[in-house]
């Protein structure tokens, strides 16, 4: 069986098990599901991608984004796949930590780090790119009364390539003026840059991310080269070898079309192997930072549908995934269209004469729809729809509209009976986020003040 035919079987297989042993139900009609088994595979690719391209016995160290998917389970999968953490606040990084992900494993990028941020990060030697000037000199002040630099941590600085940006603008990195790194382009920054790195022989890596959804691999490539050739300056300005990894980031698009997995990280190790070389010649270790191309195949919200009604014509499914999951897909559906899989009330794929529907969310709001005019087989209540693709950023993007709940998140595996057995294999389901209840909801929502505004005139 291909990759994408098993991938797409142990979902179906997900979805029944899910129905079945009530993960899903009335009660609680919608979930986030996580296929672990397709986690650890995606894991092992990326593993084997730069091996491919890099010198043997290179340094290479993967990270994971954590905003990609904020949660502690799936941080500690990943470590144990021999993953580290990018983490970008003090939240990220609290949930690194208590993951066991170990601070020399872990990278702290943000573009607004405190001071506090700063020291706790060299305290803990969790490595550090600075995003602008400002932050260099404040890195500068918090080193300035140390005699030996030589037990700080990895730290670096964001460069902007400036190459330019892809089809999301809000997700492009890489514009003349976006808001992150140090713009390599601008006037006299190239010269500044060397400087700083000739200056400080405590500042030893360099750092871009151009991305993401939307950019073309060529684009992320260029970038890729061109911070590439600026660690090559430097370390012929300083005449020895300062520059000692180049951080890439991440940024692979992901296909949300169908279960292919394309671009693959292979595909963009061999680009990158073939447009700068010298960065897998065994003199630069390596860091990369992907988020999205990770996790989000291996992840989908499933839910319920609660009625089926129609309107001017049009069928619509009212279910229980809407913005407050799919924040991105509702509010700018053409820059993140997902797939919808549907399911009958007993979680089989669900046949039938296609009709254009429309896919709508639980929010009190005429937009909330996940799919619109979408050629599906009829959907009827208590029927499912899964949102396929979801694993990154579906689970920390959600929106408190309506205050309803975050949904518990579940990870899920096949347990293969013993062999010989005349069992069929059963999926066995891990939690790994509780649903919010009612009473967390009251708390977040200033519960314990109820009488606090009362007592101003
Ligand atoms: C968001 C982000 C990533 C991960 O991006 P993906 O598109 O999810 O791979 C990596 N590095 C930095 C600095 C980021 O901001």
């Amino acid at each position: 069986m291909s990759h994408v035919e098993s991938a797409a079987r142990r979902r179906d297989a997900a979805v029944r098990a899910a129905v079945r042993q009530g993960v899903v139900s009335a009660d609680r009609p919608v979930v986030g599901l996580l296929d672990v088994p397709g986690i650890r595979a995606a894991a092992a690719a990326l593993h084997s991608a730069f091996a491919q391209v890099s010198a043997p016995g290179a340094d290479v160290l993967h990270t994971f984004a954590v905003k990609a998917a904020p949660l502690v389970p799936v941080l500690r999968l990943l470590a144990e796949e021999g993953l580290g953490a990018e983490v970008a606040s003090p939240g990220e990084l609290a949930l690194a930590r208590a993951a066991g992900v170990p601070p020399g494993r872990t990278v702290l990028d943000s573009p607004a780090k405190t001071p506090a941020e700063l020291s706790e990060a060299l305290a803990l030697g969790v490595a550090v790119n600075a995003d602008s000037r400002e932050e260099l000199t404040r890195l500068d002040g918090l080193l300035h009364d140390r005699h030996d630099t030589t037990s700080v941590p990895p730290l670096g600085l964001r460069v902007n390539p400036q190459v330019g940006g892809g089809s999301i603008g809000a997700l492009s990195t890489a514009t003349p003026t976006s808001k992150f790194g140090i713009p390599l382009r601008d006037e006299g920054a190239r010269e500044w840059l060397v400087r700083a790195y000739a200056e400080r022989p405590w500042l030893t890596r360099i750092h871009a991310h151009v991305g993401s959804q939307g950019c073309p691999l060529e684009l992320m490539a260029s970038g890729i080269r061109a911070v590439y050739e600026l660690a090559e300056e430097v370390d012929e300005h300083v005449g020895a070898r300062r520059i000692r990894a180049v951080d890439i980031g991440g940024g692979l698009p992901v296909n949300f079309a169908s279960d292919d997995v394309t671009p693959t990280h292979a595909a963009y190790a061999r680009l990158l192997g073939e447009a700068v070389p010298g960065l897998f010649d065994g003199r630069y270790g390596l860091v990369t930072e992907f988020g999205r191309s990770l996790l989000a195949k291996s992840g989908m919200v499933l839910a319920r549908v609660e009625y089926a009604k129609s309107a001017g014509g049009r069928r619509i499914a009212v279910t229980h995934a809407g913005a407050q999951v799919a924040v991105r897909t509702v509010f700018a559906p053409e820059a993140w269209p997902l797939r919808v899989a549907v399911y009958d009330a007993w979680g089989r794929p669900k046949e039938g004469p296609p009709e254009t529907q429309d896919v709508a969310g639980p929010c009190c709001f005429a937009g909330d729809l996940v799919a619109e005019g979408r050629s599906l087989p009829r959907l009827e209540a208590g029927d499912h729809v899964a949102l396929l693709d979801t694993g990154a950023y579906y689970f920390s993007n959600h929106f408190a509209y309506n205050t309803l709940p975050r949904p518990g998140v579940y990870g899920y595996a096949e347990h293969q009976p013993p062999e010989g057995a005349h069992a069929t294999p059963s999926v066995r389901f891990v939690p790994v986020r509780p649903p919010q209840s009612l009473d967390e909801l009251v708390a977040e929502s200033g519960g314990a003040h109820a009488v606090g505004l009362t007592g101003l005139r």
